[in-house]
């Protein structure tokens, strides 16, 4: 991707003062600060916005998508609490950064990304970098993927206008699901915790915004609903 030797040592230094500045605004869980650090964020950047890579804000990645801001990503990893040996599913890869910070993380990631481009380029990215636990597909992930459930994890990284049931259901007891809830202007972050086979719980833990879920309980309009008005 044209990097020369002496811009990682610049981006080392942007990398530092980043994870130094997400430390600072409350993120104190050591191993997601330390996930910052072996994720190269450069390398999942379109290459015209690499200088901006290490600023806490959002980049586009073309087909009107996003990656989001590393200080959203860090908030999503220490809501989880991992241990190590989970196995996550998240809907949304888009860059696919999240989802390396993931894998060094846990166990296990189950990855699905409604763009066929994004999701090609993820699984180059992610491979390059040498992680053998990540699964990247194609597809609609509103529905989850049961084939890998049920998982201890799963999350939701664009955003909802509801909760598409089949996310709770893949879910085993005890496990949560993280997932922007709201309208397309912001979302609130939601964390849901089934903490008994039929039985949820549900906390609030930040307003986010997110470009729109597509799909089951989906905030993207379908072009039919538009075209009736
Ligand atoms: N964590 C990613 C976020 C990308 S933006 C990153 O920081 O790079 C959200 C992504 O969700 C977009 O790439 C969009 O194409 C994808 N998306 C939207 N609806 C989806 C669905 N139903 N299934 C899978 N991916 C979806």
């Amino acid at each position: 991707m044209g990097i020369e030797p002496r811009d990682l040592n610049v981006h080392q230094e942007r990398r530092r003062q980043l994870i130094e500045q997400l430390r600072a605004s409350g993120i104190r869980d050591l191993t997601v600060l330390h996930a910052f650090d072996r994720v190269p964020r450069h390398l999942f950047v379109p290459e015209a916005f690499e200088a901006r890579a290490y600023l806490d804000e959002a980049l586009p990645l073309g087909h009107g998508q996003t990656i989001s801001r590393p200080s959203t990503h860090a908030l999503y990893l220490q809501a989880l609490r991992l241990e190590g040996d989970e196995r996550l599913l998240e809907i949304g890869t888009g860059s696919g950064f999240q989802t390396a910070l993931l894998a060094t993380l846990c166990r296990q990631v189950f990855s699905i990304e409604r763009v066929p481009e994004l999701a090609a380029r993820a699984r180059a990215r992610i491979e390059a970098l040498g992680f053998t636990n990540v699964v990247i597909r194609a597809g609609d992930g509103s529905h989850g993927w049961r084939r890998y459930s049920p998982y201890d994890g799963i999350l939701v990284t664009a955003g909802a206008k509801e909760v598409p049931s089949p996310l709770l259901r893949q879910l085993r007891v005890g496990g949560q699901l993280l997932i922007p809830i709201g309208d397309r202007q912001s979302q609130e972050l939601h964390r849901i915790v089934r903490s008994g086979e039929e039985t949820m719980e549900d906390e609030v833990i930040a307003r986010v915004r997110f470009v729109a879920l597509h799909g089951l309980g989906g905030l993207e309009v379908q072009d039919e609903q538009v075209s009736k008005w």
